[in-house]
């Protein structure tokens, strides 16, 4: 396996590097006190692509795979968790659900607006009374002629509060479980779809998190995404490939504590000399740099793989579950190195542990991941 970048993935991340930098570096503080990513930002983004990084070129998008968008997805989320996780949700649950089960029409409809940024994409799977357990969800779709009618409610959804179109998965049979639930694209505006307000959260602050509630939702059949009852499958096949985004995004997130550690231990002076000459200090940027490393190396491992067509499953849950624990162990380490500074606003590592908590439930939690890899080990 080659893990070494090409010339063209490292222009990639040498593009995504300097955006983050410039335009979202400076403000990442402000959109999480104020709650809120300016849409100028994700008009820059879109201009850049990374509204489209799956979308297929002739739907108007990039046509990347999962190394292209761990490369892309680390680089922002190293300046702002919250604003990686818009991407996420609209590249990663959204478009990437369109790409995978939509029929043409479909994908010639919504792809092309989603990859200009002209709105972005939200995925509704979870529900007030599950999340890990989504194969429990009771939202309802009951076919009334030429429509569908949702009814029930949405959680935690991503992107909910501007989003100009959703993927909302919904039984369309009336037994329990994973068998008989579909997917369908509801587009904003569509009586019936009440979005709820913003989440007041602990981080990914600027990333919207609402409710949705659907009454009497009327859906034209036509937009059934995939293959009736088989959206749970779909579903987990979405969240599978997902993991390796935001195990991306980890990766970036504990980055970003260490290079704040490392800027930090050379300036700042405790008895005598820079901190970075205690040897406390340094095992902690030791353990940072090498988690850091191996986190990356497994993200990649997956992404490799993911993009050869090959199972990727167990990696993706590994990298996923490695990364996002020692992202958040990474924040921690750098508020300690910090000291009393690491403990206030003015520096950005107390932001990047309250965001990088959310990569550790997100998309399956810790426990989930251990359960699959478990599972694939002992062979049920
Ligand atoms: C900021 C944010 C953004 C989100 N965005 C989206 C989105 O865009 N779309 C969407 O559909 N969802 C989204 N979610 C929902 C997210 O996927 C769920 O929160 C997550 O799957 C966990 O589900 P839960 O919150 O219901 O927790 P629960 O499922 O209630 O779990 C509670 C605890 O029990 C543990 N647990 C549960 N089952 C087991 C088990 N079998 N074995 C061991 N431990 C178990 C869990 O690991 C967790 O620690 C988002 C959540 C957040 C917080």
């Amino acid at each position: 396996m080659d893990f070494e970048l090409s010339d063209d993935l490292i222009a990639l991340r040498d593009v995504a590097r300097r955006f983050a930098a410039e335009h979202i570096a400076p403000h990442a503080r402000k959109w999480d006190r104020e709650a809120d990513i300016p849409r100028e930002v994700v008009r820059k983004l879109a201009e850049l692509g990374f509204l489209g990084i799956f979308i297929p070129t002739e739907h108007g998008g990039c046509g990347f795979g999962d190394r292209e968008a761990a490369v892309i997805m680390e680089e922002i989320a190293r300046h702002c968790g919250a604003t990686a996780l818009l991407l996420d949700a609209h590249n990663a649950l959204c478009s990437a659900h369109i790409i995978r089960a939509a029929n043409e029409e479909q994908k010639k409809k919504y792809l092309p607006p989603l990859a200009r940024g002209d709105h972005v994409g939200a995925w509704a799977l979870s529900e007030p009374g599950c999340g890990s357990d989504a194969a429990a969800l009771t939202a309802t779709a009951v076919r009334d002629g030429d429509h569908w009618v949702l009814n029930g409610a949405k959680h935690w959804i991503t992107n909910g509060a501007y989003a100009g179109v959703y993927v909302i998965m919904a039984r369309t049979t009336p037994e329990g479980g994973p068998k008989g639930i579909s997917g369908f694209i509801v587009e904003r505006g569509t009586p019936g779809l009440i979005i709820g307000p913003k989440e007041d959260k602990l981080g990914m602050r600027g990333s919207d998190t609402v409710g949705l509630t659907l009454e009497n939702l009327r859906v034209p059949a036509a937009n059934l995404c995939g293959q009736l009852h088989q959206g749970f499958i779909d579903a987990m096949k979405v969240l599978e490939r997902g993991r390796i985004t935001i195990a991306a995004m980890s990766v970036g997130l504990a980055r970003g504590s260490l290079e704040e550690s490392l800027r930090y231990a050379k300036q700042r002076e405790s008895m005598g000399k820079p901190i970075f000459e205690h040897q406390s200090i340094q095992f902690m940027l030791a353990d940072m740099a090498m988690h850091v490393d191996a986190a990356r190396l497994l993200t990649q491992k997956a992404a490799i793989l993911s993009d050869a067509g090959q199972p990727s499953n167990i990696e993706a849950s590994m990298a996923k579950l490695f990364a996002s624990e020692i992202a958040t162990q990474a924040c921690l380490n750098a508020i300690q190195i910090h000291g009393g500074n690491g403990y206030t606003k003015e520096v950005p590592v107390e932001r990047y542990l309250r965001d990088a908590k959310l990569c550790e439930i997100g998309e399956g939690s810790s426990q989930i991941q251990r359960i699959i890899i478990a599972r694939n080990l002992l062979g049920f």
